[in-house]
């Protein structure tokens, strides 16, 4: 009987041609990574990946890359993109914190946070993704015109996010704290989390955010 070799998921990460190992070394060059100069869309917390994988087949002419910290779901983000090969789709392991490490500025034209985790402790706000800090960190990144679109199930969240954003010298472009049953459900992709939500009934919130220049 041959056995089988069952890959753990740090092995899979680092055989992966659509994981970035060395990813502070691609700041302003990730036009090479991609081999064009299309726009740049992030996600960052992706989890397994559904989201931006549609994105990424919808959309063939904008580039995504996926943010995860951890290896345990990556690793289907992974599988899936090992199967469709899709050009404009590459992952990054590592902790969001310092994404102005990783993309030059201008390099990035949106953000996307999906569910990201609530950190519900007041002393725990600066690790919330729509934090002023994290927000100071993306205008590090963002073009003139980007944009960070955020959803979640989390109204406490939801609530901290519109008040950071004129903290952070941002401008709200738009807002629901009720997706599903709003005009801007058109064209909705639903990620993992949300799905689930939808699902039991929850409410989804949703805004977009740019910088105010
Ligand atoms: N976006 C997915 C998963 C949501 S769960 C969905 O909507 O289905 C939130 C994910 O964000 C988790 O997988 C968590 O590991 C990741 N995450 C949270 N904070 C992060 C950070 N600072 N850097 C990188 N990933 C982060």
């Amino acid at each position: 009987m041959r056995l089988r070799n069952v890959k753990g998921s740090r092995e899979v990460i680092a055989a992966s041609r659509y994981v970035i190992k060395n990813e502070t070394e691609k700041k302003g060059r990730w036009k090479e990574v991609f081999g064009n100069g299309n726009r740049i869309h992030i996600e960052i917390g992706m989890g397994k990946g559904a989201f931006l994988t549609t994105m990424a087949q919808a959309n063939p002419y904008t580039n995504y890359i996926g943010i995860e910290k951890y290896s345990s779901v990556l690793i289907r983000a992974i599988e899936k993109q090992e199967e469709l090969e899709l050009p404009n789709l590459y992952f990054i392991r590592m902790e969001a914190e310092y994404i102005d490490e990783v993309f030059a500025p201008g390099e990035v034209g949106r953000i996307y946070l999906n569910f990201s985790d609530p950190w519900p402790k007041d002393r725990h706000a600066k690790r919330r993704l729509t934090s002023k800090e994290f927000l100071n960190r993306y205008t590090k990144i963002l073009t003139e015109d980007g944009l960070v679109i955020f959803k979640t199930d989390n109204r406490e969240l939801f609530d901290f996010s519109l008040e950071q954003i004129p903290e952070a010298g941002w401008e709200l472009v738009d807002y629901t704290y009720d997706l599903h049953n709003s005009a801007y459900v058109k064209g909705n992709i639903m990620t993992e989390y949300e799905a689930k939500f939808v699902g039991e009934g929850k409410p989804i919130c949703r805004l977009t955010a740019k910088q105010n220049r």
